[in-house]
């Protein structure tokens, strides 16, 4: 089969090394398929948005080797055919289908509330829900069971309520959360396959539970790829926050995209370690998650 997928950075921060393992994986699922490689900047939070990360995702992308199809091929084309900026007012359209099929609730939960570890009891306080800018609205979760085949790890299953109960689909500062703009341009781009690291498995059972009540029953044929986190040398996952392994201070120190892939080589333990990612089109790799 011909896999669609998409390679998804969000500019709040620069590409770190997990990023480009990420995004080397499924440039080389994609390309292996013959398939179609999209690339998405989830820029929804404007503030954080800061120009030199999206023009980092441009660079670094090159820098490893990885083309792609679809999407913005400069950080001017995103900002003027591509910004999930200009698309809140669909995002928004959504949202008010699920306020119309009583599937979410406004959670009027304060910050200092949260702060405070105050559990939230909106859901029993709201019976019906009205959009006003100032609220969160949730899903209302339940004790259904979702699950999937994963591409690499096989079977899944999970209790939505148990893992990710009443997550958030519109966040209290009136921007969509990732769920609900993820599957929305998911849905629209025709994506078939996903690849994502193990820490969002929760994500995939919520988002394949949010497309249902969206009325996106297509997205039940999209094929999910998780795989294991790369981790620092105390076993902790790393994040945008570990600056050290961005990758511009990796280019920085000197060190070339070759030994980014030479490391991406150690972390799968391929049997025959590349230099550049167009020798992974050579290769077959095989991902054991759990
Ligand atoms: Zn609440």
């Amino acid at each position: 089969m011909n896999l669609k997928s998409r390679i998804a950075p969000t500019p709040s921060g620069y590409l770190h090394l997990g990023n480009a393992f990420n995004f080397l994986l499924t440039w080389w699922l994609v390309r292996q398929s013959k398939g179609v490689l999209q690339l998405r900047i989830d820029d929804v939070d404007a503030p954080r948005i800061q120009p030199e990360y999206l023009n980092d995702v441009f660079y670094t992308l090159e820098w490893l080797g990885i083309d792609w199809d679809e999407g913005p091929f400069s950080a001017e084309q995103h900002r003027k055919e591509f910004s999930m900026q200009l698309r809140l007012p669909e995002y928004r359209a959504h949202l008010l289908y699920l306020i119309e099929q009583n599937v979410v609730y406004a959670c009027t939960c304060s910050r200092s509330d949260v702060a405070k570890g105050l559990s939230c009891n909106c859901v029993k306080k709201h019976k019906t829900a009205l959009p006003q800018k100032k609220f969160a609205y949730k899903m209302k979760t339940d004790n259904a069971v979702t699950s999937y085949t994963d591409g690499w790890s096989g079977y899944q299953t999970a209790i939505l309520h148990e893992v990710m109960p009443n997550f958030v689909v519109w966040r209290n500062d009136n921007l969509p959360a990732y769920q609900l703009f993820s599957v929305i341009e998911d849905n629209r781009s025709g994506v078939n396959a996903i690849v994502r690291g193990e820490d969002l498995l929760h994500t995939t059972a919520a988002q394949l539970f949010l497309a249902d009540k969206l009325g996106m029953q297509s997205f039940h044929q999209v094929q999910f790829y998780h795989h294991p986190l790369l981790t620092d040398s105390n076993g902790s996952k790393l994040s945008k926050s570990a600056g050290s392994l961005s990758l511009k201070n990796i280019r920085e120190s000197g060190q070339s995209a070759q030994q980014v892939l030479q490391s991406f080589s150690n972390w799968l333990k391929l049997k025959t370690p590349v230099c550049q990612a167009k020798e992974l089109l050579d290769i077959s790799i095989n991902v054991v998650c759990f």
